[in-house]
């Protein structure tokens, strides 16, 4: 079976959350499976260019294979997280959703200037999140060289919002 297959197999949908009208793609089952897991991550690895200095991981969900990615990769991993949450000095960056607007924040610290990020997630919806992110790395004078993510969901169009930052992008499955 191909890797895709073998992603979309253990993925599961659940409708209506977190909120009616949603088919909220659940990856949870691929934890439960340390060889799929390994597989995702060597296929994350042989799609991404050479020469990068950095994954950065979005909360929650892109921290789970950022972390393995950067890990294996021998990178550091920089955390993306919600408003509030990470302790030390932040830059932040507010972004709409579809009824009002998030912020995203990251430490001040973790980014070097000119250094070649990856920004990784586990689902490219409307791209919002990540282009967010993008914005983070590009305020700290660091490059996205590719951004990275599990699943696409294509209909949203997540790809028209992040070309303009990098047209590396990787998707492993999409529906
Ligand atoms: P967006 O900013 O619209 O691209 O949304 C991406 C973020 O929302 C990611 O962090 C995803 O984890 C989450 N997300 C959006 N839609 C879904 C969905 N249908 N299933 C699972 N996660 C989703």
């Amino acid at each position: 079976m191909s890797l895709v297959d073998e992603i979309k197999n253990a993925i599961r949908d659940v409708p209506d959350f977190p909120k009616p009208g949603i088919m909220f793609k659940d990856i949870t089952p691929i934890f439960e499976n340390q060889y799929l897991c390994n597989k995702i991550v060597d296929g994350f690895i042989k799609a991404l260019p050479n020469n990068i200095d950095a994954i950065v991981g979005i909360e929650s969900r892109g921290f789970l294979f950022g972390i393995l990615i950067a890990n294996k990769l021998n990178l550091p991993f920089v955390l993306v997280r919600k408003s509030g949450k990470l302790p030390y000095k932040t830059i932040s960056q507010e972004y709409s959703l579809e009824y009002g607007n998030a912020k995203i924040e990251m430490h001040i610290d973790s980014l070097k200037k000119n250094w070649n990020v990856v920004i990784h997630d586990d689902l490219l919806a409307t791209g919002g999140t990540a282009e967010a992110a993008a914005q983070l790395v590009k305020q700290q004078n660091a490059n996205v060289k590719a951004f990275t993510f599990l699943v696409e969901l294509e209909f949203l169009k997540g790809k028209e919002k992040l070309i303009k930052h990098s047209n590396n992008i990787i998707c492993l499955a999409q529906y």
